[in-house]
């Protein structure tokens, strides 16, 4: 048991050590895919085809980061009372950009009181994988809700896209390390998701229908306010 205790503190202090790189790693990541952009203007087009294949290669490692990674700095791991109208309006606004650009919007509608216990930092990267998911999956007049209720003592979150859905071969793969329909994903956004929330005491269900859309149902136990 004591063997097991130090083997998961372990990989929690990994686990930080991890994030708070990452942290570090994004920015000068930024700064020179700036530079390269601006030295790629004034090249040759041999010269741009490569620097086109650099900037490309710092997106994915870009990418990586940001669907592995918490994306803020890790407060220590500490765990507090989230009031989920607080937590999912930052998500929202967060992901508004990103939504806009692929002509999407959110219908939000969290009642004000529901609080659960959690680190703030993960439960915003688990978010932010299920709605990146959905905005990437979306065709023309994309639909993104964002709703919540209390059930049973549990607090109960849904969303919902009007996207491309999957197919129930999908919908079972969904969490395992690499699987990624995409050809720019890495398949390591909802394995981090499904993972922080099984952390948290809660549990994450896909409800997908082909052609027609994804939900996706997070349960949490809920709290009490300090
Ligand atoms: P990635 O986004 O990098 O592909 P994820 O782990 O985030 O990796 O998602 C894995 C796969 O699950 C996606 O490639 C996609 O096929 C499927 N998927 C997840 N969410 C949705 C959704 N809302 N609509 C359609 N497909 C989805
Ligand atoms: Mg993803």
């Amino acid at each position: 048991f004591n063997h097991q205790l130090q083997r998961t503190e372990k990989l929690e202090f990994v686990s930080e050590l991890a994030a708070s790189i990452a942290h570090e790693v994004r920015n000068p990541l930024q700064v020179t895919r700036g530079f390269l952009q601006l030295i790629s203007a004034r090249s040759n087009e041999v010269n741009k085809t490569h620097f086109s294949m650099a900037i490309n290669e710092l997106d994915r490692a870009s990418m990586i980061i940001t669907d592995f990674l918490t994306f803020a700095k890790p407060e220590l791991d500490s765990i507090v009372a989230l009031n989920l109208k607080e937590e999912l309006t930052t998500v929202e606004t967060i992901m508004s950009p990103l939504a806009a650009i692929n002509g999407a919007v959110f219908q939000v509608k969290v009642p004000d009181q529901l609080h659960i216990l959690g680190n703030p930092s993960k439960f915003k990267q688990a978010f932010m994988n299920i709605i990146k998911n959905s905005i990437e999956a979306l065709q023309d007049n994309g639909i993104i809700e964002i709703d919540a209720k209390e059930e049973n003592s549990m607090a109960v979150i849904r969303i919902a896209d009007n996207g491309e859905g999957m197919e129930k071969e999908q919908v079972a793969r969904l969490g395992e390390p690499y699987f990624s329909t995409k050809t720019k994903g890495t398949g390591l956004g909802l394995m981090v998701t499904f993972r922080i929330i099984e952390v948290m005491n809660g549990t994450l269900e896909f409800r997908s229908e082909k052609g027609k859309g994804t939900e996706a149902w997070i349960r949490f136990p809920l709290t009490h306010p300090n």
